[in-house]
C-alpha cells in the first residue's frame, strides 16, 4: 500500500491534518481531527488499562517546560543531538547520517569526522540541488525557551516525559510507602527539533509519548508474573543481527535478553500493540547495538513494525540502570536511593575512626563534641598523609591523626541503601497511531475499509434511517440518542444511499451500522421494535430489539461473536 493514499484518507475524513496549513504549514507537526483525537484517546486508554489497571502502576502528569538543571543532570544538554549538514548553495539542512544510510550499516553510530569522511569519499552532494555540502555540525534537538521575563532562566521543552517521573522520585517513593518495585506512567507531549522531519507521522517535532518507568531493586530483576508467560514466544533480532523466534525462557537462558523483568515488559509490549491492532506478523523486537544505545541504557530493544516506510521503531524498551536517579541525586543533592531492609538484621564488622576526646577537649573546648562528630562521620579511606580534612562552618579543618584512632567496630545493620534501576517501555503514540491505521487499511478496487479493532474505532456504531422520510428519521434519532446516553460513540447519518452510508462508515473503521427500516415502525411502538445491525467485517446483518441494542453492542465490544447475537 501507499502511505500517500492513507494520509489523504486521514486528511479527508478528519483523522489528522497538517498543522498551520492556512499559513503554509510547519514540517513535523500534525493536528488530530475529530476522529483522530478519538483514536488517540482509545490508544491512551488501552495503554492505561494495561499498565494502571493491569499492572497496578500509578500515573502522574508533569510540566512540558523544564528548567535547564533537569537536562544537565539527565545528559540531554550534552548528548541529545544529531549531526546536521547544510547545502552550501541552497542552504537546506540534512541529517548527516541519513545522507550516508546506503554507505554504512549503522550511520547513527558515526561521529562528525567519520560522517564527513564517508561523504567526501563517496562524493555525497545535496539531494535537492546536487551542490556541494558544508561541514558536519552537532545539533542539539531540544527546543530552548526562557522561563519568565528576561532570558536569565533557560527552559527547554521536554524531549521525553520520563524526566518528569525521575525528578519526582522522592515523592513517588514516599507515596509507595518506600517500597520497590514502583511503576509510574506518564503520557503527554514530547518535543524534538528534528533536522529533517519526514515520513508523515513517523518523525515529528512535537509528538505524543506514553512512557512507563519501573523502579526495581538492582539485585532483583525477577518479575512475579513472568512464570505465566515464560513459554510465550517473541520474534527477536538480537545484536548479532540473526532474526529468530525464541520463547522468553530461551531468550533469558541464552543471554539474549538481559533480565527477566525486561523480557516480561518486551512481551507485554507485544500484547499491548496487538490489542491496539498492530499486526503480529509485522512486529519484531530489535536489540540496539552497543554503540547505538542511548547514553543511559544498559540493554535496549525496539519494538519495530513493518510499514510502507520499512521497519520502523514504535516503542523503545530499555534497562536504564541507575543512570537517571544517580544523576539527579548528584546534581540536586536529594536522596534518591531505596532503603533495602534485610530479612534479618546483619552483624557486620567495620573499620571506623574514633575521636580521642581527651585530646580534643583542650584544643576545641565547647566545640570538641562537634569536631568529634565530624571525625566519626568519616572513614579511614578519608585520611591522607596522616591528616583528615573535614568541613566546619564552611571552612576546611585539618585534623592530625594524633586526635583520632582507627578501631574495628561490630554493628547490626537493618538494611542498606541502593540506587533503584529503571526499566522503561517508551511508546511513541503517533507512530502507533499511524501503524494501527496502516495495518487496518484494506483497499479493493475503489472500496476502502479500515478494519480497526472495535475497541480502537472512533465511532462504534453508525445509525441510519433507511430513508430520510416517513418517520424513519425520528426513530433513528431516538436510537442514536439511546446509544449516546449509554456511552456508545455513535454517528447519525441520513444523507445518500444506504450503501454509501455503509461505505463511509467502513472507511473510518466503524465496526457496526444500525439501520431503522419500515419493519421497525411496523413493530410495537416505543423502543421495542427491531433494527438491523450490520457487521463491517463479514457484512452480515442481524435484527436486534432497540431495547437490547446497548447491551448487544457492549458485548460485541467485549469480543462477543457477531454470528451468535
Ligand atoms: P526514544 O526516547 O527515542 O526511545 O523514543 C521513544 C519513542 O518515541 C520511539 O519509540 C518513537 O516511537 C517515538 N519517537 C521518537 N522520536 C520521534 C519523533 N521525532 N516523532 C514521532 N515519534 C517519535
Amino acid at each position: 500500500m501507499n502511505a500517500g493514499e492513507l494520509l489523504s484518507l486521514c486528511k479527508r475524513r478528519g483523522f489528522i491534518w497538517p498543522s498551520f496549513e492556512i499559513y503554509g504549514g510547519v514540517a513535523g507537526m500534525y493536528d488530530f481531527g475529530p476522529l483522530g483525537s478519538a483514536l488517540k484517546d482509545n490508544i491512551v486508554a488501552v495503554w492505561r488499562d494495561v499498565y494502571k489497571r493491569g499492572e497496578g502502576f500509578v500515573e502522574i502528569d508533569s510540566p512540558t517546560v523544564n528548567p535547564e538543571a533537569v537536562f544537565r543532570a539527565s545528559g540531554h544538554m550534552d548528548e541529545f543531538s544529531d549531526y546536521v549538514v547544510h547545502c552550501k548553495e541552497c542552504r537546506e539542512p540534512f541529517r548527516a547520517d541519513h545522507l550516508v544510510s546506503d554507505l554504512h550499516a549503522n550511520p547513527d553510530t558515526l561521529d562528525a569526522a567519520a560522517l564527513k569522511g564517508l561523504m567526501v569519499e563517496h562524493s555525497v552532494c545535496c539531494p535537492d540541488c546536487q551542490c556541494e555540502l558544508g561541514s558536519v555540525e552537532e545539533f542539539n534537538l531540544m527546543f530552548k525557551t526562557s522561563i519568565g521575563p528576561g532570558s536569565n532562566r533557560a527552559g527547554y521543552l521536554r524531549p521525553e516525559t520520563a524526566q518528569g517521573i525521575f525528578v519526582n522520585f522522592p515523592h513517588l517513593y514516599r507515596y509507595n510507602r518506600e517500597k520497590l518495585p514502583l511503576g509510574v506512567i506518564q503520557h503527554g507531549r514530547g518535543y524534538r527539533n528534528e533536522i529533517s522531519p519526514r515520513q508523515g507521522m513517523i518523525r515529528l517535532r512535537e509528538f505524543n509519548m506514553m512512557e512507563v518507568e519501573l523502579f526495581v531493586d538492582p539485585d532483583d530483576k525477577s518479575w512475579p508474573r513472568f512464570p505465566a508467560v515464560a513459554e510465550e514466544t517473541l520474534r527477536l533480532v538480537p545484536e548479532d543481527g540473526a532474526e529468530r523466534e525464541l520463547s522468553l525462557t530461551q531468550a533469558l537462558e541464552g543471554g539474549v535478553i538481559a533480565n527477566e523483568v525486561l523480557a516480561y515488559f518486551i512481551w507485554l509490549t507485544k500484547t499491548l500493540l496487538e490489542r491496539m491492532g498492530v499486526d503480529g506478523g509485522r512486529l519484531r523486537f530489535r536489540q540496539h547495538l552497543k554503540d547505538e544505545m542511548a547514553h543511559y541504557a544498559m540493554d535496549c530493544w525496539d519494538a519495530e513494525v513493518l510499514l510502507s516506510y520499512g521497519w520502523t521503531e514504535v516503542v523503545g524498551i530499555a534497562d536504564r540502570g541507575c543512570w537517571d536517579l544517580s544523576q539527579h541525586a548528584a546534581w540536586s543533592n536529594e536522596e534518591m536511593s531505596h532503603f533495602k531492609r534485610y530479612d534479618e538484621p546483619r552483624e557486620v564488622e567495620r573499620v571506623a575512626l574514633k575521636a580521642k576526646y581527651r585530646e580534643l577537649g583542650p584544643l576545641f573546648k565547647g566545640e570538641a563534641k562537634e569536631v568529634a562528630r565530624l571525625i566519626e562521620e568519616r572513614g579511614p579511606e578519608d585520611v591522607s598523609g596522616g591528616v583528615l580534612k573535614v568541613e566546619k562552618d564552611g571552612a576546611e579543618l585539618e585534623i592530625p591523626e594524633t586526635l583520632f584512632e582507627t578501631v574495628t567496630v561490630r554493628e547490626k545493620l537493618a538494611g542498606e541503601r541502593v540506587m533503584p534501576h529503571v526499566i522503561e517501555p517508551s511508546h511513541g503514540l503517533d507512530r502507533i497511531f499511524y501503524t494501527v491505521l496502516e495495518h487496518a487499511y484494506r483497499r479493493e478496487d475503489d472500496y476502502t475499509v479500515l478494519a480497526l479493532r472495535p475497541e480502537m474505532a472512533p465511532i462504534k456504531a453508525g445509525v441510519f434511517p433507511l430513508m430520510a422520510r416517513d418517520g424513519l428519521e425520528e426513530k433513528a434519532k431516538e436510537v442514536f440518542a439511546l446509544l449516546t446516553a449509554e456511552g456508545i460513540e455513535a454517528f447519525y447519518d441520513e444523507s445518500g444511499s444506504i450503501g454509501k452510508r455503509y461505505a463511509r462508515m467502513d472507511e473510518v473503521g466503524t465496526p457496526w451500522c444500525v439501520t431503522v427500516d419500515y419493519e421497525t415502525l411496523e413493530e410495537e411502538r416505543g423502543l421495542k421494535g427491531t433494527v438491523t445491525v450490520r457487521d463491517r467485517d463479514s457484512s452480515e446483518q442481524r435484527r436486534v430489539a432497540i431495547s437490547d441494542l446497548p447491551v448487544t453492542l457492549k458485548s460485541l465490544l467485549k469480543g462477543a461473536d457477531f454470528a451468535k447475537i
